[in-house]
């Protein structure tokens, strides 16, 4: 009883607006910028959209492979599977934690594999075919360097990637990963991207080189997203 009581109780208090502070590289250096609740549940929305245009449903299962300081966006994927009654599991991404990865993928035989890193790849690599592991996963969303590895093996992965404090995340076109044209204004000059906060967003952000090698596509999708497109020349380069 004292358990509900204070959970009660904890309920009335005032929550702070801030979630996370999302540290994140830039062509300068590294830049901090907050990111409140209200933004989380947005940027949650969509990335709840994204996932449903895949196909995720109710009953299927996923392996979101992660590190703490991605809860950025990470945080915002996991409500986004919940909302969709996804089933999950988490492995880090970082190579040492390979092993995890391949016990989920074994156990769970998830529908999807979310953030599939190129450090898990070459971990993975030493004990499996990562070709043969991963052609029956429906759906790969892989970071950019994973990607061209996992092409080289038959498996047609899409690209999930940050850039800077926003989620890209592909469509089932394959034909750049899709950036939440509400939230963040994104730049290309000179072959590297660049992005700045909307108007919406709290925390300020005026346009930030990233030092990220790609281009923009704009203009209307044939998933018929009018969101922005980002081509990572990482995640294009031959393996
Ligand atoms: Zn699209």
């Amino acid at each position: 009883m004292a358990r509900a009581d204070t959970l009660a109780r904890a309920r009335t208090l005032d929550r702070p607006a801030l979630a996370y502070v999302v540290r994140f590289p830039t062509a300068d250096g590294v830049r901090d910028m907050d990111l409140t609740w209200a933004e989380l549940a947005r940027d949650t929305d969509w990335a709840t959209a994204r996932l449903r245009e895949h196909g995720l449903a109710a009953g299927q299962r996923a392996l979101l492979t992660a590190s703490g300081f991605e809860g950025f966006w990470g945080h915002a994927v996991i409500g986004a599977l919940r909302a969709l009654k996804v089933t999950y599991g988490i492995a880090e991404a970082m190579g040492w934690d390979h092993r995890r990865t391949a016990v989920f993928h074994r156990e769970l035989t998830p529908h999807t594999v979310i953030g599939l890193s190129a450090e898990t790849l070459e971990g993975l690599a030493g004990s499996a075919d990562i070709g043969e592991m991963f052609r029956p996963t429906p759906l790969v969303l892989a970071r950019p360097a994973a990607v061209p590895l996992l092409r080289g093996v038959g498996v047609s992965a899409c690209v999930i990637s940050a850039v800077g404090p926003a989620l890209a995340l592909e469509c089932p076109e394959r034909s750049g990963a899709h950036v939440n044209a509400a939230e963040w204004r994104l730049g290309e000059w000179d072959g590297q991207l660049s992005v700045a906060a909307g108007e919406g967003r709290t925390s300020l952000l005026p346009e930030t080189p990233l030092g990220l090698a790609g281009r923009v596509v704009t203009g209307r999708c044939a998933c018929g997203s009018e969101d922005p497109r980002v081509l990572l020349a990482e995640a294009n380069q031959s393996s």
